[in-house]
């Protein structure tokens, strides 16, 4: 770049102390305080100025090649921070570490000056800077030896301290796994960077791709211990592990080393097993909205909106986890439902969700406490939830069912140390004093008394120069530039005395000082400053103590947490008629009443129909059929999230529900239906299900919507089909298939554990009645045309589309496949056998009662009769 020339404009001390700076973070941009601003230069400059809207200049203009500047003042500095790092750009912070002044008394024309931070999107200037219930997870991705073995994944959240690794076999699962936690930045190893499902994930994220040496096994092991404060890491059970701590070393020395940022509130370091989890794939994650919805933004729509009535934002972060991540092993997933269980009690769940909305973000403040940035107020309030946790424990030890929130330590010392020292409604500065309770601290007493009697003695004298002078409006003020003095209106000008010197004169008054003043005036300043610098020190001495308990606090608030999205789910079941499904490691879906749990919250214009579901041995794979709307993917998504609740530890919405559980979870929706989303095109789809064949087990549950509908008919039917065998004979996965292509009715007479399904309609007349009732067997026909009239197409389009059906259905065509013919027969050119079946007259005639005809129905139906004779 321009940056590299050493002439001209460029060639000043400052501007090669500026480019000593950049090289060492020449992907970040580069703001360098020069006195009350930061500036920027060269691409910088232009880059930065597009985004923040800042005027371009030019540093040296009449050079022949000016250097491109912009600048900001250095107190705007957060908000533009934030806008910089939501455009996708890190921000590398340059400061000015001496005094002007120092620069001078040294001799040196240089101002010194020191990188402080790098921020970037997962490394924010402040944990604040983050939405309270979102994550803010940098993961790191790194690989044994040179590439082809197991994959390591670190994830460190800066603004709470976790930091957690696992392993995985490859990069489709490290991408799996890394996509559940939807990290807003990656740090990879380059072996892996350019493996394709890493690099896709990459797309769109701010990734950096460092040397591998800083992905180093010795390393890291050693930058972890600096971090933990331990001496080896066999105490964490990291002995297993090998990419996995790289990755992690590798993330510890680009927050600390390079962004700059403390890790003392990094405490543990958590590994944990990808088995111990159910397995769901980007696309399925996606097409369930578990935490986003498909269309637009927000959280409304989703499953997290609807279940998340946590009272703390560590609760929040806490559901999202869990609802990213749901268990497999069943004793886990009863130790949950026997905790939400316990608090259906409707008066145990109000107390304790009452005291749980007592309780700030212990793991944000803790961080912010551990890194030195935590305010009085804040410590005020860390006070207050501490206090609020032996009420909590008075509730939930008695129940066993609740012993993982059991706080056995609610660090009673922490919470009595700041409610000694810090006045109950602190200041927003640190360094204006007002902090520290009087009678704590005697020299602190000693020197405010002193500036108190300073005062009164200033008010003392005001009184008696009062009377002396009979001036009644004389009053004694203070400013920062005058300090204290007597100001007196004009009126009273003449009875001045002469012992007080003139100072200064305004407009209509006149202020004077007298030496008594004066030197009351040194003893109350220099009380005052003596004060707000000892209060500022007793203040940061509670804050390293309680930094010193961090980890306890850490451990506090995951008992709260866990407790927090557990009565969440309680509050949902009790308030929505949810039931405790029955959980076992058998391969039966039964649900009972079942309603999807997100429709049935929606303002809808009819009530929403419960229905029954059963997957089991005799119907591993169901055939789902059902007019356009009639509500197919609305009951199949709705088992999905009854698996994936109950997998949670969360109760269903459902009369009865008897999970088998499942191993993974996967939804597909044909291209058609998805199109909106804009990414689905018939060759997504495909290779979205192949994936599925390849990986599903026949623990696993799998919902196909509409496959093999973005093609030809023909195309698209043959490859249902062939998708369905293979799902009934290789995979042998829990299956229900939606499909408008009825052919794929007949498969049931082939396959052993195939069975039909159909979303019930009723007709009257040309109308079609949405029963949204799932029945056996198979529909009987589309509906398509009467689809087409309720959606408002104009009559004349919809009565020639009959006309052509009706000609279509007299043609010689395809019957449904058959066992004798195969899928793959030949269309027959000649000789077309009969249609089987009744005709189309006499179908028509059958789906009629001739009581329900009213005198204009019956002249249609004639009118329709004549239409389909042959
Ligand atoms: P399909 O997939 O068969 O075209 P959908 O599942 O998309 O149909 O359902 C269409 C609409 O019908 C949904 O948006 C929903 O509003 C409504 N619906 C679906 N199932 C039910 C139900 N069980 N009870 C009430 N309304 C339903
Ligand atoms: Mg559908």
């Amino acid at each position: 770049m321009a940056a590299g020339r050493d002439s001209g404009a460029a060639d000043t001390p400052t501007m090669r102390q500026y480019l000593e700076f950049k090289q060492q973070v020449p992907d970040a941009i580069l703001l360098y305080r020069m006195g009350d601003f930061y500036e920027l230069f060269f691409e910088d400059a232009i880059r930065a100025a597009e985004i923040l809207e800042l005027t371009l200049t030019s540093r040296n203009k009449n050079d022949p090649d000016p250097i491109p500047m912009a600048g900001m003042p250095h107190h705007a500095l957060e908000p533009y921070l934030l806008r910089l790092v939501e455009a996708g750009c890190k921000v590398a912070i340059v400061d000015q570490i001496e005094d002007p002044a120092e620069t001078k008394a040294r001799g040196d024309k240089l101002v010194a000056r020191d990188l402080v931070r790098v921020v970037t999107p997962a490394v924010p200037w402040s944990p604040d800077a983050v939405d309270a219930r979102e994550r803010c997870w940098l993961a790191g991705v790194a690989v044994e030896g040179r590439g082809g073995g197991r994959l390591g994944i670190a994830l460190l959240d800066v603004s709470t301290g976790e930091l957690r690794v696992t392993e995985v076999e490859d990069a489709e699962a490290a991408a799996r796994e890394l996509a559940g936690h939807a990290p807003r930045e990656l740090v990879l190893h380059p072996a892996v960077a350019d493996l394709a499902p890493l690099a896709a994930l990459a797309r769109g994220l701010s990734t950096t791709v460092p040397a591998p040496a800083a992905f180093d096994r010795e390393v890291a092991e050693q930058r972890l211990c600096e971090v933990l404060h331990v001496a080896d890491l066999l105490g964490y059970g990291a002995a297993e592990l090998g990419p996995a701590l790289c990755a992690a070393g590798a993330l510890v020395a680009y927050v600390r080393d390079t962004a700059r940022v403390d890790l003392s509130h990094v405490t543990r370091l958590d590994i944990y097993a990808v088995t111990g989890r159910m397995v769901i794939d980007p696309a399925t994650r996606r097409n369930l909205e578990i935490l986003r919805p498909l269309w637009g933004t927000g959280r409304k729509g989703t499953l997290l909106g609807l279940l998340d009535r946590t009272a703390t934002a560590m609760g929040g972060r806490l559901l999202r986890d869990w609802l990213s991540a749901p268990l497999v092993e069943v004793p886990a997933i009863q130790a949950r439902l026997d905790a939400v269980e316990a608090l259906q009690e409707p008066s145990l769940r109000a107390s304790v969700r009452a005291r749980l909305r007592l309780v700030a973000d212990l793991e944000r403040l803790g961080s912010k406490v551990a890194q030195g940035t935590a305010s009085a107020r804040e410590l005020v309030a860390l006070r207050g939830s501490l206090e609020a946790l032996p009420g909590l424990a008075a509730l939930v030890d008695p129940l066993p069912a609740l012993a993982p929130a059991r706080c056995a330590d609610p660090l009673p010392e922490i919470a009595a140390d700041i409610g000694h020292w810090l006045v109950d409604e602190p200041p927003i500065a640190l360094t204006e004093g007002g902090m520290i309770r009087s009678g704590v601290h005697a020299e602190l007493d000693e020197v405010l008394d002193l500036a108190r009697q300073g005062k009164g003695a200033i008010a003392r004298m005001e009184a008696r120069e009062r009377q002396r002078t009979g001036i009644q409006s004389l009053k004694v003020k203070h400013n920062k530039v005058f300090g204290y003095f007597l100001e007196v209106t004009q009126a009273n000008f003449d009875r001045v005395p002469d012992d007080w010197m003139r100072k200064q004169t305004l407009a209509n008054a006149e202020r004077y000082i007298t030496p008594e003043l004066k030197d009351f005036e040194e003893k109350v300043l220099g009380a005052d400053e003596r004060s707000k610098a000892l209060e500022y020190v007793l203040f940061t001495e509670l804050r390293q103590r309680v930094a010193a308990q961090v980890a306890r606090l850490q451990a506090a608030a995951r008992g709260v947490a866990w407790l927090d999205v557990v009565a969440s789910l309680a509050e949902v079941a009790a308030t929505s008629r949810y039931v405790r499904p029955v959980v076992d490691a058998g391969d039966r879906l039964e649900i009972m009443a079942g309603r999807h749990p997100v429709v049935e919250s929606m303002p809808m214009d009819e009530p929403f129909v419960p229905n029954d579901l059963v997957l089991d041995e005799g119907r591993r794979l169901a055939i789902l059929t059902g007019p356009n709307m009639a509500g197919k993917s609305t009951v199949m998504r709705q088992a999905a999230l009854i698996v994936l609740m109950a997998q949670c530890g969360s109760f269903v919405p459902a009369a009865h529900a008897h999970v088998g559980v499942a191993d993974r979870i996967f939804v597909r929706v044909g291209a058609s239906d998805d199109l909106a989303h804009g990414r689905s095109t018939f060759m997504v789809e495909m290779s979205e299900t192949a994936l599925i064949l390849n990986q599903a087990t026949r623990r696993s549950l799998v919902l196909l919507d509409e496959i093999g509908r973005g093609t030809s008919t023909y195309d698209g039917l043959a490859i249902a089909w062939a998708v369905a065998e293979a799902m009934h004979d290789q995979v042998g996965a829990r299956t229900i298939f939606a499909t408008h292509y009825h052919e794929l009715v007949s498969l049931s007479e082939d396959k052993e554990h195939v069975s039909n399904l159909h979303v019930a309609v009723s007709e009257w007349g040309e109308q079609i009645i949405f029963l949204r009732r799932l029945e056996e067997g198979g529909a009987s026909q589309s509906y398509g045309i009467q689809c087409a009239r309720l959606a408002g197409m104009p009559a004349a389009v919809v009565a020639r589309a009959r006309e052509l059906l009706a000609e279509l259905e007299r043609r010689p065509r395809h019957g449904p496949p058959t066992r004798q013919l195969g899928l793959f027969a030949p269309a027959p050119k000649q000789a077309p056998a009969p249609p089987p079946g009744p005709s189309p007259v006499e179908a028509a005639l059958s789906a009629v009662n001739p009581d329900e005809l009213t005198p204009k129905a019956a002249l249609e139906l004639v009118y329709r009769l004549k239409s389909l004779e042959r």
